[in-house]
């Protein structure tokens, strides 16, 4: 009989519920807003509120196992959030232990990243990849490798932190206190910069002097060059040339089979994979290899929080 697995995605815009089975079937799932203030207390009722909804929803009065995302830091081991910097008051909370208690099954926590990572290899382009690096390019950029058909978690569970490698030293001031990591640079924060910083080339296009500020970002940028905006072909090829030079740092390190590469801006498609194919390949010179570069799972976020408990218990 299979399983039925609830997994909740606790992240910087959105907390999604979602229930499913070893073979990465998705029989219901709910999408709430992440509020900053919503604190401890109310985001657990919140995921069990949310948890009866998509259990409901699939038809499913039990489940066997949960697993939990979240966008910050998490010590897995414990089951505990160690820092959260999209809701506020949550540093050291243990939520495997709260909602453990309230559904009565074992409950396994991930940091986002490494829940998407886990996908890959479970249900995704990485399913018969004993080396692969997956990396996610949304607003920040973050990964995961598995290294020798394992999860590399590093020493202290922070490895693939592709984002904040630099790949410009004296470049723009990243978010964790180096200037020009790839994050800063590449990342859908840092190409929405790239465009406002240049106030002469966004006056002279039509589409981007027509836009709030607010309104540039990573996605408006592909939009622009669809339609023929000169400005936002080149800031294309910038970012593309940029994750070119991060992505053959980690091959050159870690020599992958491939390069998983997922989140919010991956959704370019061929307009990023196109262009970024070259530009590796190009930057690789003598070191070249074969990698492929692929795309990740389109619904990689609803499976990741399924796929974290069916790796546990491998
Ligand atoms: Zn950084």
């Amino acid at each position: 009989m299979s399983q039925s697995i609830l997994g909740f995605d606790v992240g910087g815009s959105k907390i999604s519920a979602v229930l499913g089975d070893e073979s990465g079937n998705i029989l219901a799932n709910v999408r709430r807003p992440t509020i900053k203030h919503l604190g401890k207390k109310r985001l657990v009722e919140q995921l069990v509120e949310m948890g009866h909804e998509v259990m409901k929803a699939a038809g499913k009065d039990r489940i066997d196992s949960i697993g939990i995302l979240f966008a910050g830091l998490v010590d897995r081991d414990k089951g505990v959030v160690l820092s959260s910097p999209n809701i506020l008051g949550l540093n050291n909370f243990n939520i495997t232990g709260e909602i453990g208690s309230r559904f009565n099954v074992p409950v396994y926590l991930e940091n986002d990243a490494t829940g998407a990572t886990i996908a890959e290899r479970i249900f995704g382009a990485g399913k018969d990849m004993d080396n692969f690096v997956y990396m996610t390019l949304s607003t920040g950029i973050g990964g995961g490798a598995f290294i020798n058909g394992k999860l590399y978690r590093g020493s202290h569970g922070l490895a693939g932190e592709i984002g904040h490698m630099v790949i410009m030293s004296n470049g723009p001031t990243c978010g964790c206190g180096r200037r020009g990591c790839l994050e800063a640079i590449a990342g859908g924060k840092g190409i929405a910069r790239r465009v406002s910083e240049n106030i002469s080339a966004v006056r002279d296009s039509q589409l981007f002097s027509a836009m709030k500020p607010q309104e540039i970002d990573a996605h408006a940028v592909f939009d622009a060059k669809r339609h023929g905006d000169m400005f936002a072909q080149l800031i294309i090829e910038e970012t593309v040339y940029y994750l070119a030079v991060g992505i053959v740092n980690v091959i050159n390190i870690l020599d992958p089979e491939a390069i998983i590469i997922g989140g919010g801006i991956a959704r370019a498609g061929n307009d990023l994979f196109r262009p970024l194919r070259a530009a590796v390949k190009e930057e690789m010179r003598s070191m070249y290899r074969p990698v492929k570069i692929l795309k990740a799972l389109d619904n990689g976020s609803d499976l990741a929080a399924i796929a974290v408990p069916i790796y546990r218990d491998q």
